[in-house]
């Protein structure tokens, strides 16, 4: 049995009904979670696991295999198997995290669109976050720049979808193409699509803002060269 995974279909469920499958040191599988494991650049989720008469504290939230392994604090006991729970995230981190991956999204659609330059890595915590781009060069007046056309972006409100794409209509798309989403494991079909209208279009697992506005404002924190066509920038929320 998998955990359904409802947080790919809902972002904004803080928590849910659920039942223990497997009960172990390192942690607890559920029979469905509202808790999105580490994965593209987005951390797992913490929050809480309660049950009639007791809690644990779920520190980190990781994928096995088909399951989400929800990770214990140290010291706690975990429910055994077949008891019901109420699973809740730790809601205001979460947003956050979605407010910052839909930052990122648009930050490396506008980077594509007004420089043709690809993205080849990106990491978040929440309300801040890192994105590498194959770019020849990069400067604090490009920051600027940049932050300039993200945020007036944002503010434009695109709505944000997420879609599940048949495989072989996914690889025929020129706008996930150049994400490559030829990369993803040939098992996977169909493939999690987030459209950031009219701004961003990729492959993509994570949890994200329903429109643009929702993000906010943005900053570019920082700028610099890691070598050549490698080039890292950095954003705050604001
Ligand atoms: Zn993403």
């Amino acid at each position: 049995m998998t955990t359904d995974d409802l947080y790919s279909r809902d972002a904004y469920l803080p928590s849910t009904d659920a039942t223990v499958t497997e009960a172990t040191d390192e942690g607890l599988v559920l029979d469905r979670t509202v808790f999105y494991p580490r994965g593209g650049g987005q951390p797992g989720d913490t929050g809480t696991i309660s049950w009639p008469g007791g809690e644990v504290r779920i520190a980190d939230t990781v994928k096995r295999g088909a399951d989400v392994l929800h990770v214990l604090d140290d010291g706690q006991t975990p429910p055994p198997a077949n008891t019901p729970v109420t699973a809740t995230i730790d809601w205001d981190r979460r947003h956050r995290l979605m407010r910052t991956h839909t930052a990122l999204h648009a930050l490396s659609g506008i980077v594509f669109t007004d420089y043709g330059a690809r993205v080849t890595g990106g990491n978040m915590e929440p309300g801040v976050a890192r994105m590498d781009f194959e770019l020849e060069q990069i400067s604090q007046e490009f920051g600027r720049e940049v932050e300039q056309k993200l945020n007036a972006a944002l503010a434009e409100d695109h709505p944000v979808h997420v879609g599940l794409l048949p495989r072989a209509e996914a690889l025929a798309d020129p706008d996930l193409i150049r994400t490559k989403v030829n990369l993803i494991p040939d098992h996977v079909d169909p493939i999690r699509v987030i459209d950031i209208e009219g701004l961003d279009k990729q492959a993509d697992g994570g949890t994200h803002v329903r429109s643009t506005a929702e993000v906010g404002t943005v900053r570019v924190v920082k700028t610099e060269s890691k070598g050549k066509g490698f080039k890292r920038m950095r954003i705050e929320l604001d």
